[in-house]
């Protein structure tokens, strides 16, 4: 395990939980709070909020707003908490830090002269070709810029086991291309400005959804990129839900506050932790009451699928149920 030494005892590395302010809050945002919180308290220590709002185009105030207050509702609480916006000083030393390495420069594609080179990278983008590689930028011309900003990647392969046993090993310039530092928009790009404030915040930790992590070697190549060090990372299963044949992360199915209306706290978060094996079915919990026996190994490891309607409620389906079906140990 990961940590630091403080006075000469071993803190256990810090936890966060950074979730992006850009829709409502559903099942599968409180699944991922919940199993990033008692990742940290069973370690006792400590877990920070980041909310991450930098996509100015789709973040509402009243996400942020929805967020913490659904968060808090469920049971949850953090050490210290974040709006990733409040930390664009610390992106742009960074970026200025690369710039003056001359690693920077300015692109000139459009997604449409990308998309046509036609290979995908691992998280379903398109792999940018480098075409603009030539176009460096100066640390005197950076700022006032509205090109999008991108970084030369040097090619080297990196191997990487997540905690789940996911092998994520990679080369991340031939797999992504170049990333991109800072948006058109202006906006800091997602995947940098989170390895920067990672590093600031001393995660060292880090536990989320598996659908990112087939971008994880492009955020440790960033890392490598800003000398910064690589937290251990752990991806867990998903919420589903089904639209028509097709299985996808749950978004739009059911949101937290329709089921405030159905659920008190204990019970939704009883029932959520049921669908991943945590509890029996049908008993309810507080977040709390799950720190003294929380054991990744008694957490599901496949995605399970939601069904949600006004006179059922939420549930899980049949086929994930044989997963289900291990004795939880220690209930609350
Ligand atoms: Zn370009």
């Amino acid at each position: 395990m990961s940590g630091a030494t403080l006075g000469g005892r071993i803190r256990p590395a810090r936890g966060r939980f950074a979730p992006s302010t850009t829709g409502g809050v559903h099942p599968g945002t409180l699944l991922a709070g919940l199993l990033c919180w008692l990742d940290a308290r069973s370690r006792g220590a400590e877990v920070w909020l980041r909310l991450e709002d930098l996509d100015r185009e789709r973040t509402r105030e009243g996400y942020v707003e929805a967020m913490r207050r659904d968060l808090a509702w469920f049971g949850l609480e953090w050490d210290a908490e974040s709006l990733q916006s409040s930390h664009h000083d610390r992106h742009e030393a960074a970026l200025e830090a690369l710039v003056a390495a001359g690693r920077v420069y300015a692109c000139d594609c459009s997604r449409a002269t990308i998309r046509q080179e036609g290979v995908r990278a691992p998280d379903g983008s398109f792999r940018y070709p480098g075409t603009c590689r030539a176009q460096v930028v100066q640390p005197s011309s950076w700022r006032t810029t509205d090109r999008p900003l991108r970084l030369r990647l040097e090619s080297a392969f990196v191997p990487l086991l997540d905690e789940s046993g996911l092998d994520l090993s990679g080369d991340a310039a031939a797999l992504f291309g170049d990333p991109i530092l800072r948006r058109r928009d202006g906006a800091f790009a997602y995947h940098f400005a989170s390895v920067v404030d990672d590093a600031a915040s001393g995660v060292g930790r880090v536990v989320r959804g598996r659908d990112l992590a087939p971008s994880t070697i492009l955020q440790v190549a960033l890392q490598r990129a800003l000398s910064l060090p690589t937290p251990a990372y752990r991806h867990h299963g998903l919420f589903l839900e089904r639209d028509g044949e097709k299985l996808s992360k749950l978004h739009g199915a059911v949101d937290v506050a329709t089921l405030r209306r159905h659920y008190a706290a204990e019970a939704l978060c009883g029932l959520l932790a049921g669908f991943v094996g945590l509890l029996p079915a049908g008993e309810a919990c507080r977040p709390a009451d799950l720190v003294a026996g929380f054991d990744w190994a008694r957490v599901s490891s496949v995605d399970v699928e939601l069904h949600w309607d006004e006179g059922q409620g939420l549930r899980a389906a049949a086929t994930s149920d044989r997963d289900r079906s291990r004795p939880p140990a220690g209930a609350c």
